[in-house]
C-alpha cells in the first residue's frame, strides 16, 4: 500500500469568497482547517459587493473564471443555499456615443467571437429594457450571472463548517514565523500552530504578509454600492461603457477619444438587479469615502442612465475596498522566503466570479498537487516579504 502523505494542518486567515471557499476545499481532502475572521464572515468585499459573477475581459482571468462557475455549480449540488441562474442575464454596456458602442462591440467581438456581442439601440433597445434613457446605444454580451453578495461566501462557510472547519469568529490572527518557517497564527498574542498558513484577507493581506509595509502589491480600492427598490428594475446587468476600470476595455475607450471624468469626484454608472434590490453603482477611490456624499453622486449619475432611479426608495448604502494589486491580477501560491506561508488575495473588482477558483489553485499547492499557478498569477512575482 502507498504511504498516505500527511496532511498539515491549515489556519485561514479572512473569511471572504476566498478564504471560506478555501477552507472548505481544504477540508474536503481531509486537512485540519481552522479559519480565523477578525469580525463577521463576509465582512468586508464579498458580503457587500455589487453581485454579478461575471466573465471578465482580461483572458488572464477567464480561466479562473471559468473554473469558478464549475465550483458554484457543485456548490449548489451541496445544497447550502447557494444558487447560480441557470442562464446569465446579460450585460449591456451603455453609452451615449453610439461610434464608441459601435467600436466596443467590433473589438469585443474580435478578441472573444464566442460571445458575440450586438448592438441594440432604439426601438430595440426600448423593447429590451424600457425603463432606460431614450438616447443610448448598447452592447449586449451574454454574460452576467446575478447572485446575493453574500451568498457564496456563507455557502462555503456552512460547507467549511459541515466539513469540520473551526471558524473563529471576531478573532484578528497574524502569521507566526520562525527561523523562515511558518509556525502557526498569533491571536490575542497566543501562538496557536499550524504547519501552513493562508492569507485570505482582501485588501489587509499586504500588511500580514510584511507589517514593516515594504511588501505592497494589494491595496485597498474603495466602492459604495446604493441599494434601490425600482418598480421595474431592468433585466439585464448594466454598465456604463466609458467605465473601463474594471471592464479592461480602456483601449477602446482611449481609441475612441473619450475623455475620462475624474474618479476621484464622478462616479461610473453600473446596476445589477436581484429579486427585488438593484445594486447602483460604481466608485473607485483611494480613500474611504463619506457615504451621504457618494450617495449623492452615484443616484445623480444612475438617473442619467435609469431615469427612474430618481424616485426609487432607497434600501441601504455601503462602501467597502477591493483587494486590487498593482498588475490587475491575483496573487496566489506561496510566498519565497517563507516556508508554509501561502497567500490568495488581489482579486480587485473580481473576487466573486474568480475567487473560489483561486482558492482552488492554492489548496492544490498547499496540498502539493501536481498542477502549476500560472507564473502571471504567482503571488512569488512580487518577490519575498522584505519584513
Ligand atoms: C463596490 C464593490 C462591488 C463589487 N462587485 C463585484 C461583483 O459584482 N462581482 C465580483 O466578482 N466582484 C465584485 N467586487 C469585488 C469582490 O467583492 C472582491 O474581489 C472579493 O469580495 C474579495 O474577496 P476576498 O475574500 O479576497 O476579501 P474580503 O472579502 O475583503 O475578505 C477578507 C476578510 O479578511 C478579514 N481579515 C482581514 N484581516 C484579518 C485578520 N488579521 N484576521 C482575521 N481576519 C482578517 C476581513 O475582515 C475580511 O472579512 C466588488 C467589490 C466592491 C468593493
Amino acid at each position: 500500500m502507498m504511504p498516505t502523505r500527511a496532511l498539515p494542518d491549515v489556519a485561514v486567515v479572512g473569511g471572504g469568497i476566498v478564504g471560506t471557499a478555501a477552507a472548505a476545499f481544504l477540508a474536503a481532502e481531509g486537512a485540519r482547517v481552522t479559519l480565523y475572521e477578525r469580525e463577521g464572515l463576509a465582512a468586508g468585499a464579498s458580503g457587500r459587493n455589487s453581485g454579478v459573477v461575471q466573465r471578465p475581459f482580461d483572458p488572464g482571468l477567464v480561466e479562473l473564471f471559468e473554473e469558478t462557475v464549475a465550483l458554484y455549480r457543485r456548490l449548489e449540488a451541496e445544497e447550502v443555499g447557494f444558487r447560480l441562474p441557470t442562464e446569465p442575464a446579460g450585460l449591456l454596456l451603455l453609452s451615449r456615443q453610439a461610434p464608441l458602442i459601435q467600436r466596443l462591440a467590433a473589438s469585443l467581438g474580435a478578441a472573444f467571437p464566442e460571445l458575440a456581442p450586438e448592438v441594440v439601440e432604439g426601438g430595440a433597445l426600448r423593447a429590451l429594457e424600457p425603463g432606460l434613457a431614450a438616447d443610448l446605444t448598447a452592447c449586449r454580451v451574454p454574460i452576467g450571472y446575478p447572485v446575493p453578495p453574500a451568498g457564496a461566501t456563507y455557502a462555503y462557510a456552512t460547507l467549511a463548517e459541515r466539513l469540520g472547519v473551526r471558524l473563529r469568529l471576531g478573532r484578528e490572527a497574524a502569521p507566526a514565523v520562525e527561523g523562515g518557517r511558518t509556525v502557526g497564527v498569533r491571536v490575542d498574542s497566543r501562538l496557536e500552530p499550524a504547519g501552513v498558513v493562508l492569507i485570505a484577507a482582501g485588501p489587509w493581506t499586504a500588511a500580514l504578509v510584511d507589517p514593516t509595509g515594504r511588501w505592497q502589491p494589494i491595496r485597498p480600492l474603495w466602492g459604495v454600492v446604493v441599494e434601490t427598490l425600482l418598480a421595474s428594475p431592468p433585466r439585464h446587468v448594466l454598465e456604463e461603457a466609458e467605465m473601463d476600470e474594471a471592464l479592461g476595455t480602456g483601449d477602446v475607450v482611449a481609441a475612441a477619444g473619450i475623455e475620462h471624468e475624474d474618479p476621484a469626484t464622478t462616479p461610473s454608472f453600473s446596476l445589477v438587479p436581484a429579486a427585488d434590490v438593484s445594486a447602483v453603482g460604481s466608485t473607485f477611490l483611494d480613500t474611504e469615502p463619506d457615504l451621504a456624499v457618494w450617495q449623492i453622486r452615484i443616484l445623480e449619475r444612475a438617473s442619467r442612465f435609469v431615469p427612474g432611479v430618481a424616485e426609487a426608495p432607497i434600501r441601504g448604502v455601503r462602501a467597502c475596498a477591493r483587494p486590487a494589486s498593482v498588475d490587475g491580477l491575483p496573487l496566489l501560491g506561496p510566498l519565497p522566503g517563507t516556508d508554509g506561508l501561502f497567500v490568495a488575495a488581489g482579486h480587485g473588482p473580481w473576487g466573486i466570479s474568480t475567487g473560489p477558483g483561486s482558492a482552488r489553485l492554492v489548496v492544490d499547492a498547499i496540498l502539493g498537487r501536481p498542477r502549476t499557478i500560472p507564473p502571471d498569477l504567482a503571488a512569488a512575482r512580487f518577490g519575498p516579504a522584505p519584513g
